[in-house]
């Protein structure tokens, strides 16, 4: 009898233990993974737009990337341009490279009042050795680049 209560109990602790974890990894401000929190989010300008700081967030238990993208002074439009995510690592060697959008796709140029800004909000996966990540702005269409023999 006494070994049943005792194995209850164990079993109840068990439980609030997994239901605690469970309360504590829905909590809003999720610490990053370590391997993310090693990386360095770069931000690179292009003609047309700008990036403004780019940081790595954790997003509905998702390793995410977010970065507010304004358009540049003398820019005609931001519709046609994306943004690159560069997965560099410790050498600055090329890991790989995502391409993602924007929104709105056209930044309206600022009349009055505070500046108008596009958003990236974007699932990452980090390759392995991944140390930095050049959050690059692009106009024009992204081209892959040829596989080589
Ligand atoms: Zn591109």
């Amino acid at each position: 009898m006494n070994t049943s209560r005792a194995k209850i109990l164990a079993t109840l602790t068990v439980t609030i233990a997994v239901a605690a974890s469970v309360v504590f990894s829905g909590c809003a401000t999720a610490v990053l993974p370590s391997d993310a929190q090693r990386v360095t989010v770069i931000p690179k300008e292009s003609a047309a737009i700008e990036v403004y700081r780019p940081k790595l967030v954790v997003k509905n238990g998702n390793l995410s990337l977010q970065a507010l993208v304004f358009r540049q002074w003398k820019a005609a439009t931001t519709a046609d341009s994306h943004v690159d995510l560069v997965f560099l690592d410790a050498a600055g060697k090329e890991l790989s490279v995502d391409t993602t959008n924007f929104t709105p796709r056209s930044i309206p140029t600022q009349v009055r009042g505070p500046k108008p800004n596009g958003y990236v909000s974007v699932p990452v996966t980090l390759p392995p050795g991944t140390a930095a990540i050049e959050v690059r702005g692009h106009d024009g269409p992204h081209e892959q680049r040829k596989q080589q023999a």
